[in-house]
């Protein structure tokens, strides 16, 4: 089967030898070779190639002017040090699936469509889906921007260097009027398959997330000449805060993770001056997760009250619920039914995707992998090479019988 020549072709690049996990980040060398790795696949099998003015591309059977087109795929970018599987599994899949159809012979009735969507993970620029949202008209042309990543390179800059025009960017709803179905193939990124025995599953919804920033400030001063009565010490209260999300997660039956922290001065010997913390939190349901968010900066604010420290809370970004499309996924599961072999669960998941900004603007869909130890966005993600075909297999299946019928 092609899939195992096309993920060796694909396994080194980005990869990082101290850590054995990935940095593809927006824009950068390896993601440029990713998007070759991407054109090269398209021209090969004599698809028609185009990239958009989002930073996407495409790969096109039919012509999608014709209008009701199926379009199937995912991202090739990375989070720092990810897996293998988060975004390349659905678009080597996507291809090995259109080889899959070629090979059973089968005829399109619609136009078919592989996607790679550009700057998923928001790695570079701290933004996710940025390709998406921009197509999807999430995003405003501003605000992109105005997007910068850690070096003080912006959007528009990183985009020019790869020879793109950033002034293009913007919402294309001409593009997705002709997409009549989207159905993005990923690894789970959890457990549910695992526990469940099943190689494959079908997404019922997105759970609504969010980032939010938590900057408290304090005043640097010397760590050995100030009296602890004296302090303003913004970890402190960051520390509390820290504890106080875990606990009102476990509380709520949600997540909520502090993963990202910056200091200064940033000296071993200096009391900070500022402690600023990203956190990040998901819940099966809106009110939970308001519950929560407003549970964790209730307890921020007594803690930083209690150390003299100032706290500022500002909301970064944010995803409402998505549900899935249900015909769509009653489509799914009717494909998939048929296969003796393949029993097919319904299940949610707290991570985000472009088929979650899309289903605001097409009907989406998506297709899980198990992956056997749940991790995700590390090196320790997986999938077996048979689970991966029976993605490879499922996913042809409803091209099939989404597109052929
Ligand atoms: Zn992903």
């Amino acid at each position: 089967m092609t899939f195992h020549s096309m993920w060796a072709e694909l396994l080194p690049v980005g990869r990082s030898s101290a850590s054995g996990g990935y940095r593809r980040f927006a824009w950068t060398g390896a993601d440029l070779d990713c998007r070759a790795w991407f054109r090269q696949q398209a021209e090969a099998r004599g698809l028609t190639y185009e990239a958009d003015r989002n930073g996407n591309q495409w790969a096109w059977l039919g012509d999608p002017a014709r209008g009701d087109a199926v379009v199937t795929g995912s991202h090739l970018d990375s989070v720092p040090d990810g897996g293998a599987f988060d975004g390349p599994l659905g678009v080597v899949s996507s291809f090995a699936a259109l080889d899959e159809l070629r090979g059973r012979g089968a005829e399109l009735t619609r136009p078919l469509g592989i996607v790679n969507f550009g700057d998923e993970e928001g790695a570079r620029f701290g933004l996710a889906c940025v390709g998406s949202r921009l197509t999807a008209g999430q995003l405003t042309v501003e605000d992109a921007h105005r997007l910068t990543d850690g070096d003080g390179t912006t959007l528009p800059r990183a985009m020019e260097a790869a020879g793109y025009d950033p002034d293009a960017i913007g919402p294309d709803p001409e593009r997705l009027a002709r997409i009549g179905a989207f159905v993005e193939l990923h690894v789970e990124q959890g457990r549910a398959l695992d526990l469940s025995g099943d190689r494959v599953g079908i997404a019922s919804a997105i759970w609504p997330h969010g980032r939010w920033r938590f900057d408290f400030r304090g005043e640097a001063n010397h760590a050995g000449t100030t009296r602890l009565a004296d302090r303003r010490d913004p970890m402190l209260s960051y520390a509390e805060t820290v504890l106080a999300a875990r606990r009102e997660a476990e509380l709520a039956g949600a997540v909520a993770t502090f993963g990202k922290i910056a200091v200064e001065p940033n000296g071993v010997n200096a009391i900070p001056s500022l402690v600023r913390g990203w956190l990040d939190s998901r819940a099966p349901e809106q009110h939970t997760l308001d519950t929560v968010i407003g549970g964790i900066e209730k307890a921020a604010r007594a803690y930083a009250q209690e150390h003299g420290v100032d706290l500022a809370v500002v909301r970064e970004s944010f995803t409402p619920v998505v549900e899935f499309d249900h015909a769509l996924r009653d489509e799914l599961a009717r494909i998939l039914g048929t296969d003796a072999d393949l029993k097919v669960p319904v299940l949610g998941t707290g991570a985000g995707h472009d088929a979650g900004i899309l289903s605001g603007s097409i009907p989406t869909a998506m297709l899980f992998v198990r992956n056997p130890t749940g991790v995700s966005h590390s090196p320790a993600e997986s999938a077996t090479e048979d689970d991966c075909v029976a993605g490879v297999l499922a996913l042809a299946d409803v091209l099939e019988g989404l597109a052929c019928t």
